[in-house]
């Protein structure tokens, strides 16, 4: 069943349910710190989970490491999300091949055979981008590398998969701080 991420805050209760239910949904949203070991681990880790006294909860792994502790070898807390999922190239080779369109998420939790909400949880995580707004990234790069090789940047909207070129204009010149036009005079 699709779980969906509270956006609010979670609060002292809920993370402590999460982490003795070992929830992987909250993998990466907080961390768990055991203030007798001085350890942190992610609420998914499979270790004999310690008394509720001695948790704290941290929303980041570096406040944890400010704090002194040390990420667990166990559920390797100190590395996560950097270990790439099992659907992740796949889904990344998508992102990169398909440069000319826009993609659907549907076409992303396709290729990964996961949920996409899945998905769109490693991405906050790892990259703080939806994965589709990570696709409009390679799309506007690919989009500047056009125009840099001398094509017209008015055809190079549509050619990256931009439904409109105001639209193309704006997110352009928000990711480079240039316009295509001014990248355009500048070749
Ligand atoms: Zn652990």
């Amino acid at each position: 069943m699709q779980k969906t991420i509270p956006k609010r805050k979670l609060d002292y209760e809920q993370m402590f349910k999460a982490t003795i239910e070992r929830d992987k949904e909250f993998d990466g949203i907080f961390y768990v710190g055991v203030l007798s070991t001085k350890i942190y681990c992610l609420p998914s880790c499979k270790a004999r989970k310690p008394l509720k006294k001695n948790i704290i909860f941290f929303e980041t792994r570096k406040n944890a490491i400010f704090k002194g502790f040390r990420g667990c070898k166990r559920c390797r807390a100190g590395y996560f999300p950097d270990e790439s999922p099992y659907w992740f190239d796949s889904v990344c080779t998508l992102l990169k091949n398909e440069v000319e369109r826009k993609l659907t998420e549907k076409d992303l939790a396709q290729v990964a055979s996961v949920n996409i909400s899945t998905i769109r949880r490693y991405f906050k995580i790892r990259f703080q981008l939806t994965p589709l707004a990570f696709h409009r990234k390679l799309r506007l790069q690919y989009a500047r590398k056009l125009i840099e090789t001398g094509e017209k940047y008015r055809s190079v909207s549509s050619r990256c998969g931009f439904r409109s070129s105001s639209g193309f204009r704006k997110a352009f010149t928000k990711e480079f701080g240039l316009s295509p036009g001014q990248v355009q005079r500048v070749q």
